[in-house]
């Protein structure tokens, strides 16, 4: 099955190919043509991610999804939340991100904190919407060099290290992400 992923984020691409596995053939943006920034002005990840599936879908009329993650932190009542991209400012900035997260929560207690992936799927026009979300806590400094974004930062229940110090397998198999794509997966072949 043929369908567009509507990401231009490597590390993206990379975790979902390997959830969807070989019956799917997925195709990034550049290869539909599309090499702007897709706008994502939102005000919830739910509309995040259906703005930038029907970004996709109007312009290509193809079989598409999109997904939209937020890093929920609890003591800062769900920051940095949908705008978990550009927390630190615009330009997509882990590292100033993570820094930034960190200064917020000095001296915090409160630590707990969970991703939350949405996916909206467009498949023969009609459009549905799946979550994943992973709970865990935020550590007092970064550790790891796997993964990207707030992943050094990101101890998820039940386990000791960082994602950003976990396989891509082994995140994969528990992360916001990976259980979003499992839904997405069960939608594709409903
Ligand atoms: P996006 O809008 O879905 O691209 O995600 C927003 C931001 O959340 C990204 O720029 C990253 O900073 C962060 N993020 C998304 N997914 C992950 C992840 O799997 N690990 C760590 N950070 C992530």
């Amino acid at each position: 099955m043929k369908i567009v992923f509507a990401t231009n984020n490597k590390h993206k691409l990379s975790e979902v190919r390997a959830v969807l596995g070989e019956g799917y053939e997925l195709v990034t943006l550049a290869e539909v043509g599309i090499t702007d920034d897709i706008p994502e002005t939102g005000d919830t990840l739910d509309e995040n991610a259906s703005q930038k599936a029907h970004y996709v879908y109007e312009r290509t009329g193809l079989d598409c999804f999109a997904d939209d993650t937020g890093l929920e932190v609890e003591a800062l009542n769900g920051a940095p939340g949908v705008r978990s991209a550009r927390y630190a400012g615009e330009g997509h900035d882990f590292a100033a991100n993570n820094r930034k997260l960190l200064a917020a929560l000095d001296g915090c207690t409160n630590r707990r904190a969970r991703f939350r992936t949405v996916i909206s799927l467009i498949q023969g026009g009609v459009e549905r919407q799946v979550e994943g979300i992973v709970e865990g806590h935020i550590t007092e400094s970064e550790s790891g060099c796997e993964g990207f974004g707030y992943d050094p930062l990101f101890i998820p229940d039940g386990h000791t290290c960082t994602f950003a110090e976990m396989s891509a397998e082994a995140k994969n198999a528990i992360s916001h992400r990976g259980r979003a794509v499992a839904r997405l997966v069960e939608l594709l072949t409903e």
